[in-house]
């Protein structure tokens, strides 16, 4: 069943959402057939999905590396961030991430960010987010997927911690190349000032804590211009935390 709060669903996605009844159910990760009391992963995938545990810390690599990113003025809310799991291109774990994003994935999408979104809930750290914001996509990206991944993520964790999501709150005003072929420096400058607020969207909404969400986290630098953008909107009281399903770096 396409899900309807997915009304962009493009030719290409609602053919995805059909193969996926057709098809057999394997595992995202090791693409084992799956038992009928398994949803997306394997018993044996879940039981070594390497989880950060980053909810739970106020101070964590994640959110050091963010914070040194954004730190400008010193003044400003410490952000916090949080993570599933530890994120590497070498192994099958990888997979997570890319079966939301290029395969459409939806159901595996909601179910590892509602995994997220549990152990978030348990923290005190997210307890008072009244704002959950995805990472735009740029128009012709969107239109090309037919989705934007980080809004699948957005509204699953907006459900998590009973927040609401405005998904066109922020608008990706230049096209950027894909961050992954990038490296470290060119990933920085790639995507600076690409992104704006829809100023119109923040009217009568009184917030104080915003969660950015995006499906991997490498160097903090797409997050942190979403972040630049959203601090010249809101000044400087407002903390702006982040969320992802991955976190590429080890402790
Ligand atoms: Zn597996």
């Amino acid at each position: 069943m396409i899900d309807p709060k997915l009304k962009t669903l493009t030719w290409k996605t609602s053919l995805l959402a059909v193969m996926d009844l057709v098809l057999p159910r394997v595992c995202v990760v090791c693409e084992r057939e799956l038992l009928p009391e398994e949803k997306h992963i394997c018993f044996e995938c879940l039981a070594k999905l390497p989880l950060t545990h980053f909810a739970e810390l106020s101070r964590n690599p994640m959110a050091d590396a963010f914070n040194i990113k954004i730190a400008r003025d010193c003044y400003e809310p410490y952000a916090y961030a949080a993570a599933l799991y530890f994120y590497s291109e070498e192994d099958n774990y990888s997979r997570i991430p890319w079966a939301l994003k290029y395969r459409g994935d939806f159901g595996a999408g909601r179910y590892f960010s509602n995994m997220l979104g549990a152990q978030m809930r348990q923290s005190d750290l997210f307890k008072d987010i009244d704002l959950v914001v995805p990472v735009p996509l740029h128009w012709l990206r969107r239109y090309k997927r037919g989705y934007n991944q980080a809004e699948v993520i957005a509204d699953s964790l907006g459900k998590a911690l009973n927040a609401p999501v405005i998904a066109d709150l922020l608008v990706r005003i230049r096209r950027t190349h894909t961050q992954t072929k990038l490296g470290m420096e060119q990933k920085g400058s790639n995507v600076q000032g690409a992104f704006s607020v829809r100023g119109r969207r923040l009217k009568g909404l009184s917030v104080k804590h915003i969660l950015l969400c995006d499906d991997v986290f490498t160097t903090g630098s797409t997050l942190s211009q979403c972040y630049f953008a959203l601090r010249d909107a809101l000044g400087p009281d407002v903390r702006i935390s982040v969320a992802t399903l991955g976190y590429v770096g080890k402790v």
